[in-house]
């Protein structure tokens, strides 16, 4: 399917709505998720239009995997956990709801499994902003 470059994080990409940005270099994006399934829940992006993993171009496999290991050992700090869920979902038949290439980056402890419901409630953005704040002051 052709990519939608009307897509919420297209539009993200292009600064024409906001997010709460955690980390950012010339491939990919990273940003807090706005109905997150944990406290720190987070995106990762890469800034190439690629709806689902299989569109994206070789080239921007290492970016997203070294900016996933970036945030992750960031959120491993700030919540205090070695538990990270990393998940990506290609294609509406998947649940993917946004139609540009993401993967989400969950804190979590098989302790404390108390994940929520996939995109269904909005966090304050109060809340998100310090989170974000935490997992920027605990970026290498
Ligand atoms: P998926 O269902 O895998 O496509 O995930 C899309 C994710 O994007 C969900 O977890 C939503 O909560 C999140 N989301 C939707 N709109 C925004 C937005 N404007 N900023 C940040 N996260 C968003």
């Amino acid at each position: 399917m052709a990519y939608d470059n009307q897509n919420i994080f297209a539009k993200i990409l292009r600064e024409e709505i906001p997010c709460i940005k955690v980390y950012e270099d010339e491939l990919t994006l990273a940003f807090m998720d706005i109905m997150p399934q944990a406290d720190g829940h987070t995106l990762v992006i890469p800034k190439v239009e690629a709806e689902t993993l299989f569109e994206l171009p070789a080239t921007h496999y290492e970016a997203c995997f070294t900016t996933m290991q970036k945030v992750g050992n960031a959120l491993k700090k700030a919540f205090s956990t070695e538990g990270i869920m990393m998940f990506q979902l290609s294609g509406s038949d998947a649940g993917q709801t946004v139609p540009h290439l993401h993967f989400h980056l969950v804190p979590t402890s098989i302790h404390t499994l108390r994940t929520r419901k996939h995109a269904a409630e909005m966090a304050d953005q109060a809340v998100l902003q310090g989170f974000a704040e935490r997992i920027i002051a605990a970026l290498d």
